[in-house]
């Protein structure tokens, strides 16, 4: 039995945009700016996480004490 790899509709990993197998070998993205943009995303995502787990001040702050 034989996969029909036409079928197989491969999308860009940013905005949805329909890749051509060739361009998919290289890339998950339909462009430079798709995979820069899902770059950023993932970087901002780790530099966030990082930012809250050094940072262990809890909504409202650590001085302000109760009446
Ligand atoms: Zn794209």
């Amino acid at each position: 039995m034989e996969r029909d790899w036409e079928k197989e509709v491969r999308r860009c990993s940013t905005c949805g945009k329909i890749l051509e197998g060739e361009d998919y070998a290289r890339t998950s993205f339909c462009s430079r700016r798709c995979r820069e943009v899902d770059l950023m995303k993932w970087l901002n995502e780790e530099y966030r996480i990082r930012e809250d787990a050094s940072d262990g001040i809890p909504e409202g702050g650590w001085d302000e004490e109760p009446d």
